[in-house]
């Protein structure tokens, strides 16, 4: 049973999961070849992607977090802060910044721009959803789970004032809950 709070669900556990082992494969063979790369995990709405994900690639790999606060309304919209830095130098280290969601693009850049700044050898971008519609900055996403309408979405991770986070889909919250 979806939980109550959900007015319909966009992915259920096991859509999920048979999406991740599709990304997995396709960055499993795009890194081949290559040393381990960092992922880096965007604390956090992108947990329990990045460890699902981590587990799936099956490959050497680092892990390391960032966590930001971003402000969504005027004046400061945009404007992005980071309130805890990664532990591990990226300098001459692929790159692999683990997303939950690319909505206007704004806290995209910001940490594009943050990252790129350090010289890592390579930096892409893998987010689980993308609400592309909404897109205000260019920015490059080069691994998405999927692509999700303009809706408000919660569940594997992603919040509602911190709650719904581990609800094993990924559903439109209904809107009395909001
Ligand atoms: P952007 O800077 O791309 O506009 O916003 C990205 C951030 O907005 C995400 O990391 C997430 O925190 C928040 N966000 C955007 N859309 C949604 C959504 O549908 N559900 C949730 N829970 N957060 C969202």
């Amino acid at each position: 049973m979806p939980d109550p709070a959900l007015e319909r669900v966009l992915y259920t556990r096991n859509e999920i999961a048979s999406r991740l082992r599709e990304l997995a494969a396709e960055i499993r063979q795009d890194y081949a070849g290559l040393p381990p790369p960092i992922l880096i995990g965007v604390l956090k709405g992108s947990v329990f992607f990045l460890t699902d994900l981590a587990r799936e690639l099956a490959m050497p790999l680092r892990l390391d977090f960032l966590s930001i606060s971003s402000f969504s309304a005027a004046p400061d919209r945009g404007r992005v802060r980071i309130e805890k830095d990664l532990e591990l130098d990226l300098r001459g280290e692929h790159a692999l910044l683990v997303e939950d969601i690319v909505d206007t693009g704004f806290t995209l850049r910001y940490l594009l721009e943050t990252l790129t700044a350090r010289q890592p050898a390579s930096l892409r971008v893998c987010t689980l959803l993308d609400k592309s519609s909404r897109r205000l900055i260019p920015v490059p996403v080069h691994y998405r789970g999927f692509e999700i309408p303009d809706r408000f979405v919660v569940g594997y991770g992603l919040d509602y004032r911190q709650l719904y986070r581990n609800l094993p889909e990924l559903g439109i919250l209904r809107r009395d809950e909001s």
